[in-house]
C-alpha cells in the first residue's frame, strides 16, 4: 500500500496464547468504498499516528477497508505463530496444517479467530437463552393497578423465596394457575398493585415474568427498591426442589449478572436473612447457602414486624406496608 518505514522496529508483543482481539474503528478518516480511497485512508491513519501522535508506526495490527480488503499494519510473525498455536490447541486446525504463504496464513488465521471470537462471545452471552421464559401475556397476567416504579440497576442484592402457597406445580397448566393464584393473592388479599416478585420459577422448568428485571418489586421488606427476587413455586421447608429447578435458579442469577441487573460482587440471600420469615424454607435455604456470593445470617438491614409475623410466620408475605 506504500507504507512508510517505521521510525523504530516494533516491539514484540507478549500476549496469552488465546488472546481476544479488540475491535476498533478509526473515527477518521470516514469509511472508504474502493481500493484507491482505502489506501489513502490507511496512509492517512499512518501519517496521523506517526506525525501527529508521534508514534513509531501505524498503531493497528490490521485495518479493514470498505473495499473488502484487510490492510496489514504492525504484522508480527511471533503473533501469527501464537494464533496458529491457539488454533491448534482449540482443535481448529491439525498440527500438520499446510499453508504456502505465511502472510496469507497469518491473515486467514486472524480472520478465522476473529470470527471464532465473535461466535464465542455470542455463545457466552446466551445463558439467558438457556431459560424458557413465560411472559406476562403468556401466563395471562392481570394489568397492574398502577405502573411499577422503575428500579435503578445494577443492584447489590438478589433474594430467593418460595411461595409457600400454592404447592409446587409439575406442568405448564398447573404452574400458570399457581402464578395467577399468587398474583390474585398479592393484588386482592394484600392489596398490592401487582404480583410482588420479579420472577417465579415453576416445577415445569420455566421461569415466569413477574415485575421483570427493572421494576421495584414487593417481595422483601426494606429491599424492594434495591434487590431482585426469584420465588420458587412451592414450599421447601422439608422438601428440596429438583436439581433441574436448582440449576435454573442459578442460571437466573447468572442471567441477572450477565444483563448487568446485579453487580459483579452481588450478594445472594434467602428472604429470611432480611426479615422474620421462614422463607425460602429450611431445605432450600440450606442449599442456596452453598451457592456463589451467598451472604446469610441476619443482614445489617434486617427488619421485622413481630405482630404480623406472629399471625402467619411461614407464609411468604411481605409486610412492607409503608413501601
Ligand atoms: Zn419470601
Amino acid at each position: 500500500m506504500g507504507a512508510r518505514t517505521p521510525k523504530e522496529p516494533v516491539k514484540s508483543m507478549v500476549e496469552p496464547v488465546c488472546h481476544v482481539p479488540y475491535i476498533q474503528h478509526t473515527y477518521d478518516p470516514p469509511k472508504c468504498q474502493n481500493q484507491s480511497s482505502c489506501i489513502d485512508a490507511v496512509k492517512w491513519v499512518q501519517d496521523f499516528h506517526m506525525d501527529t501522535r508521534g508514534w513509531d508506526d501505524i498503531g493497528y495490527n490490521y485495518l479493514l477497508g470498505g473495499d473488502g480488503r484487510i490492510y496489514v499494519g504492525r504484522v508480527m510473525l511471533d503473533l501469527a505463530q501464537k494464533r496458529v498455536k491457539c488454533a491448534i490447541e482449540m482443535g481448529v486446525i491439525t498440527h500438520d496444517y499446510n499453508c504456502t504463504d505465511i502472510e496469507t496464513k497469518h491473515i486467514n488465521m486472524w480472520l478465522f479467530l476473529f470470527v471464532l471470537t465473535l461466535l464465542k462471545s455470542y455463545t457466552l452471552a446466551s445463558i439467558c437463552d438457556e431459560i424458557t421464559w413465560v411472559s406476562r401475556a403468556e401466563w395471562g397476567a392481570r394489568t397492574p393497578k398502577e405502573p411499577a416504579k422503575p428500579m435503578v440497576t445494577p443492584v447489590l442484592h438478589a433474594f430467593i423465596h418460595h411461595t409457600d402457597d400454592p404447592p409446587k406445580c409439575q406442568n405448564q397448566s398447573s404452574c400458570i394457575d399457581a402464578v395467577k393464584w399468587v398474583q390474585d393473592f398479592h393484588m386482592d388479599t394484600r392489596g398490592w398493585d401487582d404480583i410482588g416478585y420479579n420472577y417465579l420459577l415453576g416445577g415445569d422448568g420455566r421461569i415466569y415474568v413477574g415485575r421483570g428485571w427493572y421494576a421495584c418489586g414487593r417481595h422483601t421488606l426494606g429491599m424492594n427498591d434495591k434487590a431482585i427476587a426469584l420465588s420458587l413455586i412451592g414450599n421447601y421447608e422439608s422438601d428440596a426442589p429438583s436439581q433441574l429447578i436448582l440449576d435454573l435458579a442459578q442460571k437466573w442469577v447468572k442471567c441477572a449478572l450477565e444483563k448487568g441487573v446485579i453487580t459483579h460482587d452481588y450478594q445472594l440471600h434467602g428472604h429470611r436473612d432480611q426479615t422474620c420469615t421462614t422463607c425460602p424454607g429450611q431445605r432450600l435455604y440450606d442449599i442456596i447457602k452453598k451457592w456463589h456470593n451467598f451472604k446469610g445470617g441476619k443482614l445489617d438491614t434486617y427488619v421485622c414486624n413481630k405482630t404480623l409475623t406472629t399471625i402467619s410466620p411461614s407464609l411468604d408475605i411481605d409486610y412492607d406496608i409503608e413501601f
